[in-house]
């Protein structure tokens, strides 16, 4: 079953009277599956940031609720506030966490508009991501005018709203909707107390970059005399070059350093559509979607970066911890780790931990507890604070608590072994498929960095992922298929007076016996996988861990027959003749190409294995 998390942060025009907000997040925690996170007040800004996660549908529901609430508690008219805003709700984005993407939440901030227009009669604005114009995708562009300026705004047909009529409603005002990528807020700790220090690096890594300086006497650049654009002498912040003109300059920018000097100085409001002689040069930093500042923080007593990361897909945290540990390091100093302020996606901290295992060598594709570690470890996360994972980690995969996965081998022996029909042959072909893929990984990840070839290093790794994924996938239908029966077991228990009645209790039965399929054959279909794992980890992996390999096969393949039997004995019951018929032909087809693949499998490693015995005797003579 695909795990989706999607994160929704409305901005509420209100930040004094908690009560009101109150009635607002009542209304968000009123819909089943959404988790408020934070709520967060400010009362200068007389405004209140808002944080909820959940699938997407909850979410969704509970933005429109929320949305509604607060067109219905707050009154725009007698608003005043230092934050820029334009409605009851201001801006509501959605941002992707895990198992959904930007474009799909961009799609879910289309769909809210829509609803906001129509059923309360609002005009709504799209931005960033969901925007239907470029010049609408900034934020500060779209609120240009606020909501004082909006009447006006409403009449002109180049401001038309994206949605709901163009027409002033002095209670709410306008809603923007949009989505955006996840706000990492990064802080790396120093062994200074200098803020200074913290600062030089910030400005070196920020996508602003810093005022562009030559002739440093120190490590530290700040060191270094400022420089001025000059009428005939436009110099590079980036190196000692000096174009003729500003036009060569951006040339050199673009092609020696790879960024578009406009838009540079524009992060530093400087208008390059005008004169810039007589303007400070501006030196470009390393990372786009990053803003740092440095600071000092009394409570532990050190110089920190500030960093906000606001797309990791392209910024991610490590590579910034990276360029700084050798930054500090150049300049006397030392970074003491790193510190994840708020939350993380499961798939920031995961590709972190992936990055530092395959820089120590190691397969990166291991248990989801050991990568998540493994990057709490290298990036020093629990430096000043302690870092939970369930605490600070959104959308982990899923774990079953209480399932039978949590007995202890002899505990589920002897729970199988009970006079009780469940768990049964369905849990235990799952349970066998999820060992198979175990002892997959465990022969790739053994052979990872100790193969002949790259191509059987590519194949080694390709194994452990699959094997990985396959694994945790297995472990959870071990429960699922105990409960597999549940849906079937609540239809029977429908009620059967009338007709009506009795038809829908049968069509109920129906959809129940249905799942009751898919599960098996879920685990069977994973579990021919599994097998294909350990056959492609045998291939390429170590001499030594032939017959782990083999043992992985035959697991999976007994799980892989198991799922079989399960789905043809689960569709005796089914009516639908074209259900069952589609299913049986999609099993023999399944089974069939299990076992040629077994088959050739089995012959290959049995072949290794005699040859290896062969060897043995004349090894000894020696
Ligand atoms: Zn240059």
């Amino acid at each position: 079953m695909s795990h989706r998390v999607v994160e929704c942060v409305p901005n509420f025009s209100e930040g004094r009277d908690l009560a009101r907000i109150k009635v607002i997040t009542d209304a968000i925690t009123a819909v089943p599956g959404v988790r408020l996170l934070d709520v967060d007040p400010g009362a200068d800004t007389n405004r209140t940031v808002v944080t909820f996660v959940g699938a997407p549908e909850p979410v969704l529901e509970a933005a429109f609720q929320a949305v509604k609430t607060a067109a219905q508690v707050l009154d725009m008219a007698s608003h005043h506030g230092a934050h820029p805003r334009m409605g009851a709700t201001d801006v509501c984005p959605f941002v992707p966490v895990e198992g959904i993407t930007l474009e799909e939440c961009a799609e879910l901030a289309r769909q809210l508009g829509e609803r906001v227009g129509r059923e309360l009669e609002l005009p709504v604005y799209l931005y960033e991501k969901a925007a239907s114009s470029p010049e609408r995708s900034n934020l500060a562009v779209v609120r240009k005018g606020e909501y004082e300026g909006l009447a006006e705004k409403l009449k002109d047909p180049h401001w038309a709203p994206d949605y709901g009529p163009a027409r002033f409603n002095p209670k709410a005002g306008a809603l923007i909707t949009g989505a955006r990528e996840f706000l990492i807020a990064y802080n790396i700790t120093l062994n200074s107390r200098d803020k200074a220090h913290a600062t030089d690096i910030a400005f070196e890594l920020r996508e602003k970059g810093r005022v562009a300086r030559r002739g440093q006497t120190s490590p530290f650049y700040s060191s270094g005399k400022e420089l001025r654009y000059a009428e005939g002498c436009y110099p590079c912040g980036n190196c000692g070059f000096d174009a003729a003109s500003f036009a060569g300059l951006e040339a050199h920018c673009r092609d020696q350093h790879g960024y578009e000097l406009r838009r540079l100085l524009s992060l530093n409001d400087i208008d390059a559509g005008k004169e810039v002689a007589g303007q400070k040069v501006y030196k470009a930093g390393l990372f786009t979607y990053c803003k740092a500042i440095g600071w000092y923080v009394d409570t532990y007593k050190r110089a920190q970066l500030s960093i906000n990361l606001t797309n990791y897909k392209v910024t991610p945290p490590q590579a910034v911890l990276e360029a700084t540990r050798k930054m500090a390091a150049d300049r006397g100093l030392v970074v003491t780790g790193s510190e994840i302020v708020g939350l993380v996606p499961f798939q920031a901290l995961a590709q972190a931990g992936r990055f530092y295992l395959k820089q120590q060598g190691k397969s990166p594709f291991v248990p989801v507890p050991d990568l998540l570690e493994n990057a709490v470890f290298s990036m020093g996360l629990a430096d000043v604070a302690p870092f939970e994972i369930d605490k600070k980690v959104l959308g982990l995969p899923r774990k079953l608590e209480h399932g039978l996965v949590d007995l202890t081998s002899v505990e589920l022996v002897d729970e199988v072994s009970r006079d009780t029909p469940a768990p049964g042959g369905g849990s235990i072909a799952a349970l066998a498929g999820a060992l198979g893929a175990g002892l997959a990984s465990m022969v790739a990840n053994l052979a990872q960095g100790k193969t002949r070839t790259p191509q059987d290093e590519a194949a080694v790794l390709d194994a452990a992922e699959q094997s990985q994924r396959l694994k945790d996938l297995l472990i959870l239908a071990v429960d699922d298929d105990t409960n597999a029966f549940n849906g079937y077991m609540e239809a029977r228990r429908l009620p059967q007076g009338t007709a009506g009645e009795k038809a829908a209790r049968e069509a109920a039965m129906q959809e129940g016996l249905k799942r009751a399929v898919e599960v098996p054959w879920a685990t069977a279909s994973a579990c021919f996988e599994v097998m294909r794992a350990a056959d492609l980890a045998m291939a390429g992996g170590l001499a030594a861990s032939i017959t782990d390999a083999l043992v992985g096969l035959q697991m999976g393949f007994a799980g892989l027959r198991g799922g079989i039997w399960n789905v043809l004995i689960n569709l005796k019951d089914i009516t639908d003749p074209a259900f069952t018929a589609d299913m049986q032909g999609r099993c023999a087809r399944l089974l069939d190409e299990a076992q040629v693949l077994l088959e050739r499998a089995m012959a290959y490693g049995d072949g290794k294995l005699a040859g290896m015995l062969e060897k043995k005797p004349r090894k000894e003579q020696k």
